[in-house]
């Protein structure tokens, strides 16, 4: 995806990171705020707080260094055992409008974020975390007041990209694609791909299928 990048101030994050381990996700609770609106005030503003990435509905802006160590959980007493700013990487949700809600579109945006950062630094989905879950604080408060929007969040990251099911011979196929590709066959409309090799997707199967009770093979 399409990260943009404006540099934190130096005086809002730390030293060097090495060894990602966590992904903790915020919100900034903040109303009408954007992910560039908060990219320039932490690069204008020395506030001694941070994260990696903003994002809101149209946008994700990087902020702090990826290699460098955002402020974004630091606390004097930790619920989690073991993630801290030293092993995590800091992900910021924009509320965009007014009220203290998180749009489709940002939640959406960040599952996308969050997916590539798994990827990147191998981090497993039992390591997204929400602030909440290392700190205790009501953030990002939304997925702590309503835990199921959260298991929706985390059900996200785990969905697979859906491989679409494909039939190579006729016999493979399911008795109700049979009776409309032997016809099809027959007629000489589907040739395939010789040695009796069809190919066909299972969307291929029910159009063709869909086709044939409207009447249109004959
Ligand atoms: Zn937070």
């Amino acid at each position: 995806m399409e990260i943009k990048s404006k540099a934190c101030n130096h005086g809002n994050y730390g030293g060097t990171l090495k060894n990602v381990q966590y992904i903790v996700v915020h919100w900034t609770s903040n109303q009408g705020d954007t992910a560039k609106n908060n990219a320039d005030y932490f690069a204008r503003e020395v506030v001694k707080a941070s994260a990696h990435y903003f994002v809101d509905e149209n946008e994700v802006w990087n902020s702090v260094p990826p290699d460098r160590q955002a402020w974004h959980v630091g606390a004097k007493r930790y619920v989690h055992p073991t993630c801290r700013n030293s092993n995590s990487i800091g992900v910021e949700m924009c509320l965009t409008g007014k009220g203290y809600v998180l749009r489709r579109g940002t939640i959406e945006r960040t599952v996308t974020l969050v997916r590539e950062l798994m990827a990147r630094y191998g981090v497993p989905i039992q390591n997204v975390v929400r602030h909440y879950d290392v700190t205790g604080k009501d953030c990002p408060a939304p997925f702590v007041e309503q835990s199921s929007l959260w298991d929706d969040f985390k059900a996200a990251l785990a969905a697979e990209p859906e491989e679409e099911m494909r039939y190579k011979y006729y016999d493979d196929m399911p008795d109700w694609a049979k009776p409309t590709i032997s016809k099809l066959v027959k007629q000489g409309c589907l040739q395939g791909e010789g040695d009796g090799v069809l190919n066909l997707s299972e969307d291929a199967l029910k159009i063709f299928v869909v086709n044939d009770r409207a009447g249109l093979y004959g």
